[in-house]
């Protein structure tokens, strides 16, 4: 098999594309063991977060097989695996969630303590990491997913099995894009119709929440972001007014008076994180979605909380349930009322990864495909 791996960080601002951190490369393909499914990989997408393990803001033990959104077809089943068959079509899944630990009984997969576990270690739900170099180096499975790669083993848990008909660049980023920026608004937030909504960041997240409020029947959708290339494709996903952070104010009390209901974090900035609880009204929300630095510290007035009601919400992986929520999606997609055919930027071969960095890093893809 194939497969794009990262031996070390390489600082932002570098020239991916010079540097090559990601090196693909062959590995020894394994099998899956009890409970895992082997995945034929149809197409993997960049995402914001594989940038912050390559540039060691976000930290992972090395060497670790990158990518964590992606979609393709059941190749095998390993011992114990009745309800996923050969050939079924399926949507990868970052937090493979057991079921039984604390936040799983809660109802709340995306927070199981035990996906965290293996997922900070780079193993497998049900067994140690199982890729391997030719020569016998072990390599970090990335979310237990490790997805741009043409291959991959999972847990049963990492897989939600979708309709056959749904185009693979579509399926391809419901995953993390849709789910989490879906999930911010609909389940984190639980926006309602008639509210009012601000989105900061236009990253494929932050657009999949534009569309998410849209959907929601939000009477305001407020997209922001510094890059005025992302203001027209924010329109297309349901946004009402678009700005830079500069216009953030003025766009805000001209749709939504003293402050919106709900703003989305999509950034990750706490610098960010603090001016949204400015800019909701009382009693108003500020959902936490993109995942800034880990040495970043947050610093506002004390009083809003319990003063204006204000509230501050994380939300990983959009508190989504899976299992639930992407068939939801598709069918929202199916029915003409997600397009998130917007947020497909352009499609490369897995060669040409280190350059999507490049790319992604300056804003320039939304989302990147990969075919290995
Ligand atoms: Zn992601
Ligand atoms: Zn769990």
């Amino acid at each position: 098999m194939r497969a794009a791996v990262l031996y070390s960080t390489v600082p932002a601002g570098t020239s991916y594309g010079k540097a090559q951190p990601l090196v693909v490369q062959e590995l020894s393909r394994p099998e899956p063991r009890a409970g895992e499914v082997g995945v034929t990989i149809a197409y993997s997408s960049l995402c914001h977060s594989d940038l912050s393990v390559v540039d060691g803001s976000r930290v992972r033990p090395l060497p670790m097989a990158l990518g964590h959104e992606a979609v393709g077809r059941v190749a095998s089943v390993g011992e114990g695996v009745t309800d996923v068959s050969v050939g079924d079509h399926v949507v990868l899944v970052f937090v493979p969630s057991c079921g039984s630990c604390r936040a799983c009984r809660a109802g709340r997969p995306a927070l199981c303590h035990r996906a965290a576990e293996v997922n900070g270690s780079g193993d497998l739900l049900h067994g140690e990491a199982l890729l391997r170099t030719p020569e016998g180096e072990r390599i970090n499975h990335h979310l237990g997913v490790s997805a741009f790669a043409d291959y991959a083993v999972v847990a049963r848990e990492s897989v939600v099995v979708i309709d056959d008909d749904v185009p693979d660049t579509i399926a391809a980023m419901f995953g993390c894009a849709v789910l989490t920026g879906m999930g911010a608004v609909l389940n984190t937030a639980a926006v309602q119709p008639g509210q009012s909504v601000a989105v900061f960041g236009l990253g494929a997240v932050g657009l999949s929440a534009v569309m998410a409020a849209a959907l929601a029947g939000a009477s305001a959708v407020i997209a922001i972001d510094p890059n005025t290339s992302k203001h027209g494709l924010a329109l297309k996903c349901g946004a009402t007014a678009v700005g830079t952070p500069d216009d953030a104010a003025r766009l805000i009390a001209e749709a939504a008076g003293d402050g919106v209901d709900t703003a989305i974090e999509a950034v990750g900035s706490a610098r960010v994180i603090a001016s949204c609880l400015e800019h909701v009204t009382r009693g108003g929300a500020v959902v936490s979605v993109g995942l800034p630095h880990p040495t970043a510290e947050l610093t506002v007035p004390a009083l809003q909380f319990a003063g204006a009601g204000k509230r501050l919400l994380g939300s990983y992986m959009g508190d989504a349930v899976p299992n639930r929520d992407i068939p939801l999606y598709l069918g929202y997609w199916r029915e003409g009322r997600l397009p998130v055919e917007l947020l497909h930027t352009d499609t490369r071969p897995l060669a040409e990864i280190n350059e999507g960095l490049d790319a992604l890093a300056a804003g320039q893809v939304v989302r990147r495909l990969f075919q290995a």
